[in-house]
């Protein structure tokens, strides 16, 4: 079977099996109707924090804040109460309160569309970024986090070290009408089956496309 066969197998097989599981909080937002600037600030919430825990303080934020614009007249303090208790939320309410400055001063209270853009933004790294143009956009990008990263490694689908490597090494190889879904996918399946440690392999709808690299102990 070729790479592109076996990938796009592997794809088919998660988007029936998704509709049993949970889904990411900022995609679920994004099927919402959700804005670019929605799905920037959301996404910068919930670096390090638990779905549930993200999509609460974005509710509470987003009803006092909806647009740069209103999360420019909020204090810092103001921002961490509405946003607590996410991963380090007085650093984020920082970010925040900068980013907002930025999109008002500098792009007239409007989300920028390109990568390059959004990575000057404080607090906005790849990941963010990316998630901002393909979901707020609907552009090509490909968002690599954690789960991403570890199962195309597991699958043997790239040999790469961080997930910007895997991000590149996905750029060039895997095919273009994948690329905006593939995040939502592999977080979902991170989530309920294959975990770092211990990944439950008996129970994984594509274990017999998949080589399991590196994986040491499964259930
Ligand atoms: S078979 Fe195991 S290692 Fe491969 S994707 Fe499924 S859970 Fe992860």
């Amino acid at each position: 079977m070729s790479e592109n066969e076996r990938i796009r197998k592997i794809i088919e097989i998660l988007r029936k099996e998704k509709k049993n599981w949970d889904v990411p909080v900022v995609s679920l937002m994004a099927q919402t109707g959700s804005d670019p600037f929605k799905i920037l600030v959301s996404t910068v919430l919930s670096l390090r924090t638990k779905d549930k825990v993200t999509e609460e303080a974005s509710n509470r934020l987003f009803q006092v804040v909806k647009s740069p614009e209103d999360l420019l007249k909020l204090t810092e303090e103001e921002i961490s109460n509405l946003i607590y208790p996410v991963g380090f939320y007085r650093r984020k309410a920082k970010s925040l309160k900068e980013i907002a400055k930025i999109l008002v001063e500098k792009y007239g209270g409007k989300v920028p569309s390109t990568i390059e853009e959004l990575l000057k933004l404080p607090g906005v790294g790849r990941k963010t970024a990316n998630l901002v143009v393909t979901l707020g956009f609907g552009k090509p990008g490909i968002c690599v986090d954690t789960h991403v990263h570890r199962i195309m490694n597991r699958l043997g689908y790239v040999k790469t070290k961080t997930p910007e490597e895997t991000e590149f090494a996905l750029r060039e190889k895997l095919p273009k009408e994948y690329w905006i879904e593939i995040n939502e996918l592999l977080v979902a399946l991170g989530q309920h089956i294959c975990h770092p440690t211990s990944p439950k392999c008996s129970q994984c709808p594509i274990s017999g496309l998949c080589p399991k690299v590196g994986v040491k102990r499964r259930r």
